[in-house]
């Protein structure tokens, strides 16, 4: 009986011992895999975004305590006062530029975690000021009340300097395209550049006073061209943002498409995009861009999109 009773004993002592070393390896395997899930977690692309976005709003919150700092000092106390014209500071510009570029980042897919940011649409009309396009989306805008932005060319603004005038009164924004739009001559280096910047410059201050300024500038084309590194450095030293674009219309893909056409182009570049910057024409020959406009705008009306100007990036 004695015998037979150790022998059992024995007999549960080995199964408890063989549960114990089961169970150890399950808690093993279990610890590991738990190890491997938060490494996988790490390295995947959202990581690199992630970092991104948080050097990116560091640096931000770091201007704005700045410029916050340099408010106090100059004792800029009035909020009722509009302090960008009121302080004339260089950091502040740079507050700006940085911002601007966030928004063309974002826009530009180069932070890609569209979802987390707020519906924002800016539209852009280049190539303007038209006798008759251009005053057509002006009614189009200020019935929809909503802002946006003109990269205007400075020749065009010479012939009709009335139309910029009301652009400007109307408070869009105005951004630097290029004095006459001739490819060869702009790309033929960046002093050439230079000059076609300048021009357009002048030529808009002429019209609209010495006061007024841009930073906004748009590449004749687009920046997507090979060697634009070099094109790209100068006007940035020249103090510039530049805007391509994540979503258009399709307007410069034949002569003037059909209103539809125009729509599903629209829609289709711009879906997926929280931030949508839209390249459109406001020339006279583009007709249907006007008459499918109010529906482009519906339509992101409708999905809660806030419509901006570049220059209202604050
Ligand atoms: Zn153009």
């Amino acid at each position: 009986m004695d015998r037979e009773n150790r022998y059992k004993r024995n007999q549960r002592k080995k199964l408890y011992r063989r549960r114990r070393i089961f169970a150890l390896i399950l808690a093993g395997v279990f610890v590991a895999g738990i190890i491997l899930f938060v490494k996988a977690l790490k390295s995947s692309p959202n990581q690199a975004e992630e970092n991104l976005e948080a050097t990116g709003l560091d640096q931000q919150n770091q201007s704005v305590q700045y410029v916050e700092n340099l408010i106090k000092n100059n004792n800029f106390l009035d909020l009722g006062m509009n302090l960008e014209k009121k302080i004339e500071n260089e950091n502040y510009y740079a507050l700006r530029s940085f911002r601007q570029q966030r928004i063309v980042d974002h826009a530009m897919g180069r932070i890609t975690r569209q979802n987390n940011l707020k519906k924002e649409v800016f539209l852009t009309f280049d190539d303007g000021p038209s006798s008759e396009s251009t005053g057509r989306v002006l009614d189009i805008l200020k019935e929809n009340h909503i802002k946006a932005t003109f990269f205007v060319v400075g020749a065009n603004a010479e012939y009709y300097p009335e139309v910029l005038k009301r652009i400007y009164n109307e408070g869009h924004s105005i951004g630097i395209h290029t004095y006459d739009h001739n490819y060869r001559k702009i790309y033929s280096s960046p002093d050439a550049l230079q000059e076609d910047i300048e021009n357009c410059k002048k030529t808009l201050k002429s019209i609209l006073g010495e006061d007024f300024e841009t930073n906004l500038y748009r590449f004749p084309g687009g920046s997507y061209r090979e060697n634009k590194e070099i094109f790209v450095d100068r006007i940035q030293s020249m103090g510039y943002v530049y805007f391509d674009w994540n979503a258009l219309n399709g307007d410069a893909e034949g002569k003037n498409p059909s209103e539809s056409y125009l729509i599903n182009r629209f829609n289709e570049t711009r879906s997926g995009y929280n931030v949508v910057l839209s390249l459109m024409h406001d020339t006279n020959a583009k007709t249907n861009t006007i008459s499918s406009l109010p529906e482009i705008i519906r339509q992101l009306k409708e999905e809660g999109y806030t419509f901006k100007g570049l220059g209202d990036i604050n």
